[in-house]
């Protein structure tokens, strides 16, 4: 199915095992309007394009000096310098790099574009029942864009599955829902004071989202965040209990403990996430026994 969207893609990781059922292709959408504190995938979620440094493969030789008419890099004595206010994340630097010490997040792709990478894998899908995922960032952040790639898929026999914060216009939601057949839907707190200090939004949207899915009959299931220390007590593992048990339609809760592995990368891109030590499997058997014992069965991602 041709189609003329077009949209920002963060990564497409091909082969991918944790991102719903089967092997599949996750196609992460740049983009989005949440800032979790803990954010694993935080150089995704700029609505432009990103330029990363990755200082350890750089070789000091100024050719990105040279190309940037802004002036934002310089070679110092203490190393690379990089002024990111100004950048207009044109490429030139990307471009004069000799060694991959630069690179832009967030390429711009037409639907037709993503969607050939993703269709290379059909034999794959199915014989392991996998297909594609649409992640971020937020993929409903770029609600045409989505639909489009949903919607091809769909027509290709692919199976679909969009991992989302929910935080969404209800339009874009149930429009993306029509070509979705599973959603991973993240609840990261279900108090809303609580959700808007971790996250920068509230949690009422994200619920009434949640429940109009639920109400047309749409596969989801949960996915938690996390954090120890930040929304891991007693009284957040009971809320969600009770948040769940009121929803008796979805089909299985997922609990992704926090790890640092996003530190490094949320630095090379200037953006800003908590770093502390990552959950421990005590942490993970305190959760799930919390919540087992309030009734909910649940599962630690991998
Ligand atoms: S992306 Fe463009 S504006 Fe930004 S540092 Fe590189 S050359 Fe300069
Ligand atoms: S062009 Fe690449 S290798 Fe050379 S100084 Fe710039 S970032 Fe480093």
């Amino acid at each position: 199915m041709a189609t003329t969207a077009s949209g920002l893609v963060s990564d497409i990781h091909r082969a991918s095992l944790h991102d719903g059922p089967g092997v599949r292709t996750t196609v992460f959408l740049h983009g989005c309007p949440l800032r979790c504190s803990w954010c694993h995938n935080a150089e995704y979620r700029s609505c432009r394009p990103v330029l990363r440094l990755h200082e350890r493969d750089c070789l000091a030789c100024g050719a990105c000096v040279s190309a940037c008419q802004r002036g934002r890099h310089a070679i110092s004595a203490a190393g690379h310098v990089f002024d990111r206010a100004g950048c207009t994340s044109c490429g030139d630097c990307v471009a004069a790099c000799p060694s991959g010490a630069l690179s832009l997040v967030g390429q711009a792709m037409t639907a037709d574009e993503v969607l050939a990478t993703v269709l290379r894998d059909r034999g794959l899908y199915a014989s392991s029942g996998g297909g594609m995922t649409l992640s971020g960032g937020e993929p409903l952040a770029q609600p045409a864009f989505a639909l489009a790639l949903l919607a091809g898929a769909r027509a290709a026999g692919v199976h679909t599955c969009v991992e989302s914060s929910g935080h969404a216009p209800q339009t874009a939601l149930l429009a993306a829902a029509a070509a979705t057949d599973l959603w991973l839907f993240d609840v990261k707190a279900v108090d809303d004071a609580l959700h808007r200090r971790l996250t920068g939004v509230g949690s009422s949207l994200i619920h009434a989202n949640l429940d109009a899915l639920l109400a047309r009959g749409a596969a989801v299931e949960l996915r938690c965040p996390l954090v120890p220390g930040l929304n891991d007590g007693a009284a957040e593992l009971d809320a969600l209990a009770a948040f769940v048990r009121a929803r008796p339609a979805l089909r299985r809760v997922w609990l992704m403990p926090y790890h640092r592995m996003g530190v490094a990368k949320a630095a090379e891109a200037d953006e800003r996430v908590i770093d502390q030590p990552s959950a421990s499997a005590d942490d993970h058997r305190r959760w799930l026994d919390r919540l087992a014992a309030s009734g909910v069965p649940a599962s630690i991602a991998a």
